[in-house]
């Protein structure tokens, strides 16, 4: 009675006559490619998430780099006077 395969784009469990996965859409005239994959919302919040996370690092790695120089300054004033 296991009439499903699993979907080789996202894995879900596909009901076999089913003309797409219900999950990602991929179908047979799709010959069930990644681009219905890339096709999806998911790319959207995938790649907002991912420009977030680049600009986190970013503004994480500019802070570091702000707190580096400001304690070296303060090093270098202690050690002139
Ligand atoms: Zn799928």
């Amino acid at each position: 009675m296991a009439d499903t395969f699993v979907c080789p784009i996202c894995g879900a469990e596909v009901k076999v006559g089913t003309p797409s996965c219900l999950n990602c859409g991929s179908d047979d005239d799709t010959g069930w490619s990644e681009e219905t994959l890339y096709d999806g919302l998911d790319l959207h919040e995938t790649t907002d998430e991912y420009v977030q996370f680049e600009r986190r690092k970013k503004i994480s790695r500019l802070f570091t780099g702000s707190v580096a120089f400001f304690l070296l300054f303060i090093f270098i004033i202690k050690f002139i006077f």
